[in-house]
């Protein structure tokens, strides 16, 4: 059975209460995903009493909460979405419905694993014992860090929002290494954004849920952006009836007609890669005609107006600059756009009371560099979204345990001292953020030192990384390679050893906030079932090594247990005695303004840590983000400051601001005349986890029939290669060869193709392998001159018939 695109998005449009899947997947979650299917591994029901556990899904970062279902309190059947949580509201993505699959797996890591043979030889890998690994490990470690090299031990992490993060950072900087990673994602660049102009380096937040307007520059809003839950969830508030008020406006800006496209209110169609020139040209004529927050750009921003520099110089400010640089007419010829349209869209999003414009597409598949989330900022800033009260801000972090200060021996110390192998480069980037893609390709050439061991975590970069050659290439010169994968993926199959995780629904763990929402939020994953195999928490394995490896590294990870360390966190929590458990979901903490009371309703560290096992998520208004300022003006900056510092002696005055600067894909136009340009489905996983079966089932067939992947072509591109609906043809970029079938779109533009990620496994099981085409091997990936960030938002490509 198969249930094409048109079906899901009726489902989106059927939403009610914030629910947006309803209880048709469930049905299909329930009869199709684990009854009546044939695969082998497939769990049979017992008979026996049904229990539900709540908990907080932790398949990604979203939060949702969760209900489990049980048999005879030993068998979980079925997930849904906890109706009494505030971030999803009952609703739950296609990944979170399938999860079971997941958990039943036959591709699950059952204990630790050797590998005995050369890399990547499945039938090398032999059993070990958790003791003799660990001694292994710990061995390898403790050795490195008496040569003096602790800096050549590197990890990264796929789990950017838990105490994981954390506690990595505790291992490896009381060890003595920098060389800490998470795995690329949009918020990376938006991060060093809000870092520029808003002097701190956190997640940018929009209170989506108070909005009456909606200006998306390419955000997946329906496909993945942010919380999937938690957006899904927003979105079908504002497809419900407000009394007395209009409907939310959502106007989706983006080259290709999307899903989200598809269900807003308006699609700007623009040329690909071009949003931030669009904004920039709205901020012109919102200057031009003095629409924009005046209070707020005399009072609240430096470089609005033109400065004087330090040595008196007078600089071009943002008012000028914008008026200057982008008028409607010169938008319009790089954008496509309509000059008309253009100064239409300003007035209109200018004159809505609560405007905000959101940006950003997951994995690093942004058409962006640092400069375009400044311009997208810079936006919200003209609306005065940065005000008390408005629209945008900055994630609140909530005020969990502190970990003790590492105290470093002199081994750390030397480590530390070394440079994080990316900024080794010969050319670093003057603000230098998480660059995982740019330390592999370090580590892949001449590195300044090599890497002895690489772990890595809840991540599977040799398949999920843009280019992820990459990783092989990198991986290749690492003298051990050590996955924590609880699956057989493709970075554990070229590891010498896997160390099983617990798998989700197994383990202990927590999540910190909630992507791209404004208010503070805290929740504990507990587990539903004990693990079922001869896995261990990584959480728990860094503890034991820390001990094992003994004197101020031991010193610094001082917990029994990773289930003490959170409950130490969670003291923290209730030591701050702010927020409240959020008991049902008529508690909206999304429409809570910044600083609104939150009356605290939880007794004690106890009390709240027995309220969070139960599946209930504790939260806090949102954060004033110009309380938080930390700029060198002490104001937001239109002209950044730091970049000033950063930047070669006197950067020209622009170098300074918001600016449309695309990076330009490699490759002979003539020879690649179209753009590859790769886009998230909300039935594919395209992370860590492989798309369970059930979630193939999801996908219509004109994306993927057998194991062919439909490449999306505006028929125009296809008739000029002679490729009609269905035809086999090859992909061809300057980073590899494809062979796919093309569906005909006309929503996608003649210059373009369109091609999903989250297909082409080469591990896991007959289920999943071979199953299309990664394009994680066909694009390329730039770095952002300015943070070193790899961007992957298009690549030149060739199109032509099998
Ligand atoms: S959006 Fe993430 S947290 Fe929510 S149900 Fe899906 S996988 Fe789970």
């Amino acid at each position: 059975m198969s249930l094409g695109r048109r079906a899901f998005l009726q489902f989106a449009a059927g939403a009610v209460g914030g629910t947006l899947l309803t209880p048709i997947p469930w049905k299909l979650a329930d009869d199709s995903a684990i009854w009546t299917q044939n695969w082998s591994w497939r769990p049979s029901p017992e008979p026996g009493d049904l229990t539900e556990k709540a908990t907080v899904c932790r398949l990604c970062d979203g939060g949702c909460g969760i209900r489990v279902r049980l048999v005879n309190g030993r068998r979980a059947v079925y997930i849904k979405g906890n109706p009494k949580h505030p971030v999803n509201r009952g609703g739950l993505c296609p990944l979170g419905a399938a999860g079971l699959q997941l958990l039943y797996a036959p591709y699950r890591v059952q204990q630790p694993l050797k590998q005995t043979a050369s890399r990547g030889d499945l039938g090398g890998f032999q059993p070990i014992s958790w003791d003799d690994a660990m001694k292994e490990l710990s061995t390898r470690l403790g050795a490195l860090r008496s040569k003096g090299t602790p800096h050549s031990v590197a990890a990264v992490t796929g789990d950017s929002r838990s105490s994981m993060l954390p506690l990595w950072r505790q291992f490896l900087t009381s060890y003595g290494s920098p060389n800490l990673f998470t795995m690329p994602s949009e918020a990376d660049s938006k991060a060093v954004a809000a870092s520029l102009a808003l002097g701190r380096p956190a997640d940018i937040a929009f209170a989506l849920e108070r909005a009456d307007y909606v200006l998306s520059f390419g955000a997946g809003l329906l496909e993945g952006w942010g919380s999937c839950g938690h957006m899904q969830s927003i979105y079908g508030s504002w497809r419900e009836q407000r009394p007395g008020k209009p409907p939310v406006v959502l106007v989706q800006v983006e080259p290709r007609g999307s899903i989200t496209a598809s269900k807003a209110d308006r699609w700007i169609p623009v040329n690909p890669g071009t949003e931030a020139a669009l904004a920039l040209g709205i901020a012109h004529v919102m200057v031009r005609e003095k629409l924009y927050d005046l209070d707020f750009a005399a009072a609240s921003a430096f470089g609005f107006e033109d400065w004087f520099d330090a040595w008196g110089t007078k600089r071009q400010g943002f008012k000028n600059f914008v008026l200057a640089a982008y008028k409607p007419a010169e938008v319009s010829g790089i954008t496509g756009v309509d000059p008309q349209r253009i100064e239409e869209l300003a007035r209109e999003f200018a004159r809505q009371e609560r405007a905000v414009a959101v940006w950003g597409q997951d994995a690093g598949a942004t058409p962006n560099n640092v400069y375009h989330d400044l311009a997208f900022l810079a936006l919200n800033a003209l609306k005065g979204n940065f005000k008390r009260g408005g629209l945008v801000g900055l994630m609140p972090e909530p005020p969990l345990g502190a970990l003790p200060q590492p105290v470093l021996d002199a081994y750390a110390s030397h480590g530390l001292s070394r440079d994080r192998l990316d900024r080794t480069a010969p050319q670093p980037p003057p603000l230098s953020a998480n660059a995982f893609h740019a330390f592999l390709d370090v580590m892949a050439r001449e590195p300044a030192y090599p890497v002895e061991v690489l772990l890595v975590h809840e991540a599977n970069p040799a398949y999920a990384l843009s280019e992820n050659h990459l990783f092989a290439d990198a991986a290749a010169k690492a003298g051990l390679v050590v996955s924590f994968s609880s699956f057989m993926d493709e970075t554990a199959v070229m590891a010498d050893l896997v160390l099983p995780n617990h798998a989700v629904f197994e383990r202990l763990d927590d999540v910190i906030g909630v992507p791209g929402a404004p208010f503070a939020y805290y929740a504990l994953a507990a587990p539903v079932l004990p693990p079922r195999y001869n896995t261990r928490h990584t959480g728990d394995v860094l503890l034991t090594l820390a001990r094992f490896l003994g004197g101020t590294v031991a010193e610094g990870l001082p917990w029994e247990s990773y289930e003490s360390f959170l409950r130490e966190r969670v003291q923290g929590l209730a030591a701050a005695y702010r927020g409240a458990v959020a008991k049902d979901a008529t508690v909206q903490p999304g429409r809570l303004e910044a600083g609104a009371p939150v009356k605290t309703n939880f007794k004690d560290a106890r009390d709240l840590w027995n309220q969070l096992q139960q599946g209930y998520c504790w939260y806090d208004a949102p954060a004033d983000p110009m309380e938080l300022l930390q700029t060198a003006s002490g104001q937001y900056e239109f002209a950044c400051q730091r970049l000033a510092e950063v930047l070669p002696p006197i950067p020209e005055d622009r170098f300074l601001m918001p600016q449309f600067a695309p990076l330009q894909p490699s490759g002979d136009p003539g020879e690649f005349p179209l753009l590859l340009m790769v886009y998230s489905e909300p039935a594919l996983s395209d992370g860590f986890y492989a798309n369970p079966p059930f979630m193939n089932k999801l996908l219509p067939d004109d994306l993927l029939l057998g194991n062919d992947l439909f490449a999306q072509v505006h028929p125009r591109t296809a008739a000029t290669v002679g490729l009609t609906e269905g035809g086999r043809a090859l992909i061809r970029t300057p980073r590899g060869e494809a062979a796919v079938r093309v569906h005909l779109n006309p929503a996608v533009r003649p210059e373009t193709i369109a091609m999903v990620r989250g297909l082409g496994h080469t591990a896991y099981d007959e289920y999943i392998q071979g199953k299309g085409t990664n394009a994680g091997g066909l694009v390329e990936v730039q770095m952002d001159p300015i943070t070193g960030l790899g961007t992957v938002w298009a690549t030149r490509a060739q199109l032509r018939r099998a």
